[in-house]
């Protein structure tokens, strides 16, 4: 389960080993102790064993970018839930918008990844998220339902505890556009009416909601502070230990 107010970084294709190392001798000291366990990293899965070295003990949560939900076989390439669990993995990151829209990664793909990482024993961080065109047209709610939705499919809900939701608008990934609070909030409202509609209004609160896109020490209070928000998801801000050291600072 995922503590709140979730701090995450998602390195993406950055820093190997070597990066890595260097990145948590940084970042160790800059983190008082009571706020470790809020905070998680997702580093390039060849970095996991590099990074759970360098952490040794630290509290900090680490995650697996991305996985394959068949367990061992000839899938050249792949990773799967327990491999990464291996290298150092308690969390994994489904269905981030990347994976969607470069990977061509499906609904239903990404639903079957989660499944199989929260049924390893793994929590997951569930991204969700509209296109611009998507949200110009007024379809913003609707998809995020349906990728929702599949996750839940016919046999119902993961356990609420293995299950972090992040809300990545596709238009404020790396682009250095920002939703505002007020569409953040929106949008985690309607995240937890999904949540509740499954879980009921009680358990919906169980599963964290994430904000991401664009965050950096600059937006990230005011983020963090819009109702709804349990916690942000940090591309590009977070490789550098100093201004990911002060966004954690600020949760
Ligand atoms: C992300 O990759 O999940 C992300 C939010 O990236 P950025 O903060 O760089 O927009």
């Amino acid at each position: 389960m995922l503590r709140a107010p979730v701090i995450a970084g998602n390195w993406k294709l950055n820093h190997g080993p070597s990066a890595t190392t260097e990145f948590f001798e940084s970042l160790i000291p800059r983190l008082p102790e009571e706020i470790r366990g809020t905070v998680a990293v997702f580093p390039p899965s060849v970095s996991l064993s590099a990074a759970k070295r360098a952490l040794a003990g630290a509290g900090i949560r680490l995650g697996v970018q991305n996985l394959y939900w068949e367990p061992s076989g000839a899938f050249t390439g792949e990773i799967s839930p327990a491999l990464a669990m291996d290298a150092g993995a308690t969390l994994a990151l489904v269905g981030h918008s990347e994976r969607r829209h470069l990977f061509g990664e499906t609904d239903r793909e990404a639903a079957r990844k989660a499944w199989a990482a929260i049924e390893a024993g793994l929590t997951v961080v569930f991204c969700v998220g509209e296109t611009l065109e998507e949200r110009d047209a007024g379809r913003a709610f609707e998809v995020v339902e349906r990728q929702f939705e599949a996750l839940v499919g016919e046999d119902g809900p993961p356990s609420p505890e293995a299950l972090a939701v992040a809300y990545e608008p596709v238009w404020a990934i790396g682009t250095g556009r920002t939703a505002s609070p007020a569409d953040a909030t929106d949008m985690h409202r309607h995240i937890h009416s999904l949540l509740s509609r499954h879980y009921g209004a009680g358990n919906a609160g169980l599963v964290p909601i994430l904000y991401g896109g664009s965050v950096k020490p600059e937006n990230a209070a005011e983020l963090l502070a819009a109702p709804g928000v349990d916690g942000l998801l940090i591309g590009g801000a977070s490789l550098d230990p100093v201004s990911f050291a002060a966004i954690c600072g600020m949760a």
